[in-house]
């Protein structure tokens, strides 16, 4: 070995014929120019370092490891799976709903060929993407018609649009959320051109209110759930059905945004009050709208249910073809709603459902066996009973009880350890208290656990 001068690097050719680099990237699938790119970029950092002085060994086998080494990192997808230990079940940060084996095989054979998106097989001729889960959502909703864009707010923004361009919407200054930091109803509301038209006071609206700010240029009484926050104490707010007689009273349509929606009634369970999307569909509302991969537990889709006469003018609307969605999310959010047929399938099948209603002795037991899974030469360990959420701006009042598995060691600091964990491979999104760091069993599923341990008891190295 001699260090390595300006003159004394390889050539470029030298190391890109070199027969173990050759064979090596045959087998990766790389190609001879993407290999000679990396070689080219290698020998310029080279040169750079030697020119700021550094002194460095020169063997021509490591070069070689380093840029297969390079080439590797290169290979890997930025977008990958992570395990989520922070026990949120709609983590928007993390993808929100895990899908269900059923959509996403689902997805790989619609994509794998041809399909049918907007072919009528029986007539031989052009059909709509709209029909191949209409039929399902109505059934399942009660609703009359029904179409599916690309998410909720694209949902609120074509009904908008369609509907109340140019024309107040009357809604609760109550009601007038934000979600997710980005998403505000008040700023949705200019952009689609409609004049807000807020009525009420923050905690408290009267029926008479809206009923005072009805004139001819109302288009929509709009009804939003306020998914990610409870106004406590003296609040009251106008029912869906008083809303709906007053809308026919006046000719005005009622539309509520659900946000996140429920197709199957968690209230049964104890956890919150979320009324069913059936419910509010039966209530008399014109138009509802929520979000796929909320507490459906499908893809990423704006969901819109209602009066056909009005989803037949949102389906006309050029913005519907702009938003419309395309042919992985229908198939995925088809095999989620078959879910919804059988209540048996839909808890054991369908992951949102499944880890929400997951009974907590299944989760302690989970707990425990990770817990024995630990070094504990190395760890403090500690299981114990704690609460998380279900996220995703869903259901904030509802605190689901789970187990925590929790490390402690005097050796290595939480946060360094949090740091680590998340930047192994697969990441390992954990969460800090105090000085500990602490692995929720809601989120963490069983064929997760081996991981999980192997990637703790590695920490340490
Ligand atoms: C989440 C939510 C939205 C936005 O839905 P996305 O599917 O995330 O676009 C709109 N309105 C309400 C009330 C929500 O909770």
């Amino acid at each position: 070995m001699s260090t390595l001068e300006l003159r004394t690097i390889p050539a470029t050719h030298r190391l890109s014929n070199h027969p173990s680099l050759l064979h090596w990237i045959a087998n990766e699938n790389i190609s001879l120019s993407e290999l000679t790119k990396e070689i080219q970029s290698y020998l310029h950092e080279l040169r750079q370092r030697i020119s700021a002085g550094e002194r460095m060994e020169y063997n021509l086998e490591e070069m070689v490891e380093e840029i297969k080494g390079r080439l590797i990192r290169q290979q890997k997808r930025n977008l990958r799976t992570v395990i989520n230990a922070t026990g949120i079940i709609l983590h928007t940060n993390l993808g929100r709903a895990v899908l269900a084996k059923s959509a996403v095989e689902h997805i790989v054979t619609v994509a794998s060929r041809y399909s049918n998106l907007e072919y009528h097989i029986e007539n031989g001729s052009r059909g709509s993407r709209h029909d191949h889960i209409e039929q399902l959502i109505k059934e399942i909703t009660g609703a009359e018609a029904a179409m599916v864009v690309n998410n909720n707010a694209a949902a609120v923004f074509l009904i908008l649009r369609e509907l109340a361009m140019g024309k107040e919407v009357v809604v609760s200054r109550g009601q007038l959320v934000e979600i997710g930091g980005s998403f505000r109803i008040s700023e949705i509301m200019e952009e689609s051109g409609c004049i807000l038209r807020e009525v009420g006071t923050t905690n408290k609206t009267h029926l008479k209110d809206y009923e005072k700010a009805i004139n001819e240029r109302t288009g929509l009484l709009l009804k939003v759930h306020t998914s990610n926050f409870r106004t406590i104490g003296f609040t009251k707010s106008v029912t869906l059905s008083e809303l709906v007689a007053l809308g026919k009273k006046h000719r005005i349509p009622v539309y509520e945004d659900l946000g996140s929606g429920v197709l199957y009634d968690l209230r049964r369970y104890g956890i919150g009050d979320e009324p069913l999307i059936q419910e509010v569909i039966a209530q008399g509302a014109d138009l509802v709208s929520f979000s796929g991969d909320k507490l459906l537990g499908g893809p990423q889709a704006g969901i819109i249910a209602g009066r056909k006469e009005w989803v037949e003018r949102l389906k006309k609307n050029q913005l519907a073809r702009i938003l419309r969605v395309d042919k992985l999310t229908l198939s995925a959010l088809e095999s989620t709603l078959h879910l919804y047929k059988n209540e048996k399938l839909l808890l054991t099948e369908l992951p949102t459902m499944r880890d929400i209603c997951s009974p907590l002795h299944i989760i302690k037991e989970r707990a425990i066996q990770l817990q024995t899974m630990i070094d504990s030469h190395k760890w403090k360990v500690t299981v114990r009973e704690d609460v998380t959420e279900v996220g995703g701006g869903t259901l904030p009042e509802v605190k689901l009880p789970t187990w925590t598995v929790a490390i402690q060691s005097d050796h290595l600091p939480a946060h360094v350890a949090e740091r680590k964990m998340r930047m192994g491979d697969p990441a390992i999104i954990a969460r800090i208290s105090k000085d500990e760091l602490i692995f929720d069993l809601r989120t963490i599923q069983e064929d997760e656990l081996s991981c999980v341990a192997e990637a703790i008891n590695r920490l340490f190295t």
